[in-house]
């Protein structure tokens, strides 16, 4: 496995990873990095969730090196004003420690501000394909520079009809530019789409490992709030026999340490570790080899240390959260005794988790069956708050599929009082029945 060490990545990108919080580089970053720093053209095929946008941000950081000059000298092409907006969050803080410029322009608002901060000098360009094309008309922007040219989510773009704008969008470049084109599917039209504007491409792929998801047993229980989940996790860790050696997986540090307070209190400090980046180095091995030896029953932790472990065999991993790296999902349930016949992957999902564990179906090409709650496992209302977060998210994710969609989160503000989230066989937002699937006994 490589680390971010080895791209030889200037000490401000390294600053700004290790803020982040990453440990080691995703597939797709091992494989697409080197290659975009050694000036191909590169085609790479994977999904949100992977860590493709630091796949390319990244070296183009390094390329880029600091500001210079006014005009842009890489272009990042976006389907939808939210990509976009992801793509230069993450741009922002990448390039936190450079002097580097950047600045995102999108339709749907007025093109003022956006020409004013053109005009004051910018590095690297996000734009959806329209708004870029009516700046250039109104020679609000010069691209004679452009050097790199991004094309991110390319199968998308093509979907919504963009064709005729990346064309002339690729008259008005300059030709000698290195290319990267990043598609979550490789259809017919966007095979030839690379054709026509990649030179020699190196072809990148993310494989899903869906073997490993094949040979364990998984279960998804979708439950309506953080309560619940706490409820259903202290009746699995009840019952220490079957559970005996057992991972429990947060998204977060702060989640990580609210998990594992909660199990010390329960049951018993002897009995359970949290290991994530805030812990030092020494801790975090100690922890794991007391887990790996058999001296604490339960390990908790996040994927960003969890993913360079090594340690399998355990009766059960618990996903308290579902990764958000859809990827790392297979890499948490490959750590379940394949040997044992209890080895179990458990995941807990909230009705805002529905869209990303449909994104891990995607991958490991498979459905998880449902299970119902267990009798006696207390099903609390929904906070307020927790569930105006859960609407909000939700309300997210289907803009991020419909940009025209407008939302109607204000609409479930009111509904969700009260009443908790359950969901009584309602439709969830992708009016998907939630309770259409399979159930397992
Ligand atoms: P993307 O697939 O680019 O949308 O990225 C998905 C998420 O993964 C983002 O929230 C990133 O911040 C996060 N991420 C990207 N690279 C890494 C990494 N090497 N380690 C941990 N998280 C990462």
């Amino acid at each position: 496995m490589s680390t971010f060490q080895d791209f030889k990545f200037n000490k401000q990108i390294i600053q700004a990873i290790e803020e982040a919080g990453y440990q080691t580089p995703t597939p797709i970053q091992e494989k697409a990095i080197p290659l975009v720093l050694a000036g191909h053209d590169v085609m790479g095929v994977a999904q949100t969730g992977t860590g493709k946008t630091a796949a390319f941000v990244l070296p183009i950081l390094m390329k880029i090196k600091y500001a210079q000059g006014d005009h842009p000298r890489a272009l990042i092409l976006a389907p939808t004003r939210e990509l976009a907006l992801q793509i230069e969050k993450a741009v922002q803080t990448y390039a936190q420690y450079t002097d580097i410029r950047h600045t995102c322009i999108y339709g749907g608002l007025g093109p003022k501000t956006q020409i004013e901060t053109i005009a004051e000098g910018v590095d690297i360009l996000i734009a959806t394909p329209g708004r870029l094309l009516d700046l250039y008309s109104r020679e609000a922007l010069v691209l004679k520079d452009i050097n790199t040219l991004v094309m991110d989510e390319a199968d998308k773009m093509m979907d919504m009809g963009f064709m005729p704008q990346i064309n002339s969008i690729l008259e008005v470049i300059p030709v000698k530019r290195q290319n990267l084109l990043f598609s979550a599917t490789m259809p017919e039209k966007v095979v030839k789409l690379s054709e026509d504007f990649l030179e020699f491409p190196e072809r990148v792929e993310v494989t899903p490992q869906a073997t490993t998801a094949e040979t364990v047993d998984q279960v998804v229980y979708e439950v309506p709030n953080l309560k619940t989940k706490i409820n259903l996790l202290q009746h699995f860790l009840k019952d220490e026999e079957a559970f005996s050696r057992v991972m429990i997986f947060t998204r977060t540090r702060k989640s990580a340490d609210a998990v594992y307070k909660f199990i010390a209190r329960k049951f018993s400090e002897d009995a359970v570790r949290v290991i994530h980046a805030n812990k030092g180095q020494n801790t975090r091995i100690n922890s794991m080899n007391a887990f790996k030896n058999g001296e604490i029953r339960i390990l908790v932790g996040t994927d960003v240390v969890a993913r360079g472990i090594d340690v399998t065999l355990v009766s059960h991993v618990i996903n308290f959260d579902i990764p958000l790296i859809y990827e790392d999902y297979v890499h948490r349930i490959g750590r379940t005794g394949r040997a044992l016949q209890d080895g179990k992957a458990i995941s807990f999902i909230t009705e805002a988790d529905i869209y990303h564990m449909q994104k891990i179906e995607k991958i490991i090409r498979m459905q998880v069956p449902m299970a119902k709650i267990p009798a006696g496992v207390d099903i609390p209302d929904t906070p307020f708050d927790e569930a105006q977060a859960i609407a909000r998210e939700i309300d997210r994710q289907k803009r991020k599929e419909n940009p025209d969609y407008k939302g109607a989160f204000h609409d479930k503000k009111d509904k969700s009082k009260g009443q908790g989230s359950k969901n009584n066989g309602k439709k969830n937002s992708f009016g998907k029945k939630l309770t259409s699937r399979k159930k397992k006994k």
